[in-house]
């Protein structure tokens, strides 16, 4: 086939804004190529695709960029201006209908979900989001009466944030295995990694470290400065030391010397990357049971689920972490979230839904 991906308008690929959406990018797109298909990426200026995407077409736009949708308030409705960036990307994947057969659209935005009922033509979107606001979720329900297959989700926790999806499509996500490096240590530090906003909850795992009397090594975008400062300075200097954003290879290097990631998100997380992530090193993740992670981490097996905001059991579970066997972690990852096998799940994903246009 021949595809179009439209990347998330928030940040740059590469700049660690656009959250797992671009590591989901990049993994789709490498897993997309090996099948031989051929594929243009359409992403804000200054993006650049791993290694192994580097014959995937790349074509890069400049536009206003706008907030990210779950910061702002989930009722109100937001003034996307014609030069915004997800306009601009939207126009030029619509260049390219008549030498494709789809377009795959990442960005959780308005534009191209209305787009679908406009043009007869195939725009698909993988959500990446729970619902965080009405104006989208109500589009999607508009547009999900016409085209229900037209819709894909990371977990079937993040599908049942619109109860409108009657059979939700769940695909899960895809990883470059070759890019983690199983480590088979149990004696590391803790280890703590996502953007740095509330909906992610580091307080929590903060909290979790400090009753433990242990350092907790952060990675991650500072999105929200504030929140950030607040968290560090509830706690004696160094703490909490926060590591930076790394690119995947060196991130991995420095997750898989870890003894355990912690996970407190605070939302219904989509699906949860940086578990697998960590999984893929041979880290055991101690999380909350909300969202992807719930359905990713094999409670006993492959990390500990407790209930969500339950920060004691988080607690009394670290102390067992020891009990996991980490190369069950790689293993699952190994069986459930390849990037070939996530490629070949979008892949059967769009046929049925070009099927429906012919
Ligand atoms: N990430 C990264 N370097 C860092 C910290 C995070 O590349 O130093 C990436 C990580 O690999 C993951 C993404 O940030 O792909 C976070 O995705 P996740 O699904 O966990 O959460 P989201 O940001 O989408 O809510």
């Amino acid at each position: 086939m021949r595809l179009t991906i439209i990347s998330t308008p928030i940040g740059f690929l590469g700049s660690g804004r656009g959250g797992g959406v671009e590591l989901t990018l990049n993994s789709l797109v490498s897993g997309l190529l090996k099948q031989n298909h051929s594929v243009n990426v359409v992403a804000p200026n200054n993006s650049k695709l791993s290694e192994s995407c580097s014959s995937a077409n790349l074509f890069t736009v400049e536009g206003y960029e706008q907030y990210s949708w779950q910061h702002q308030n989930y009722y109100s409705k937001t003034e996307i201006r014609d030069d915004s960036i997800i306009n601009v990307m939207l126009e030029k994947a619509l260049s390219f209908i008549k030498d494709t057969d789809a377009i795959i659209n990442l960005a959780y935005d308005l534009q191209p979900i209305c787009k679908t009922l406009e043009v007869d033509y195939p725009v698909l979107h993988l959500i990446s989001m729970g619902d965080e606001s009405l104006e989208i979720s109500n589009i999607i329900s508009k547009v999900y009466s016409y085209y229900p297959f037209n819709f894909a989700f990371h977990s079937k926790s993040q599908a049942a944030d619109y109860p409108f999806i009657k059979e939700p499509i769940v695909l899960g996500n895809g990883f470059e295995l070759s890019k983690y490096t199983f480590q088979n240590r149990k004696e590391g530090p803790l280890a703590w990694v996502g953007r740095i906003a509330p909906e992610k909850g580091l307080e929590d795992a903060a909290y979790v470290a400090n009753e433990i009397g242990e350092k907790l090594n952060v990675w991650g975008v500072i999105e929200d400065q504030d929140y950030a400062s607040k968290i560090i300075d509830s706690y004696p200097y160094g703490q909490i030391c926060w590591k930076g954003y790394l690119q995947t290879n060196k991130l991995q290097e420095e997750l898989g010397k870890c003894r355990a990631l912690i996970n407190t998100p605070k939302w219904n997380e989509a699906y949860g990357n940086v578990v697998v992530e960590a999984m893929a090193c041979g880290v055991p993740v101690v999380a909350y049971k909300r969202g992807g992670p719930g359905e990713i981490i094999q409670h006993g097996e492959t990390g500990f689920l407790v209930k969500a905001d339950d920060k004691e059991s988080l607690v009394l579970y670290l102390k067992q972490i020891n009990n996991i066997k980490r190369e069950r972690c790689r293993e699952w990852v190994e069986n459930n979230a390849s990037s070939n096998i996530f490629a070949e799940k979008v892949v059967s994903w769009i046929k049925r839904v070009i099927k429906e246009y012919e």
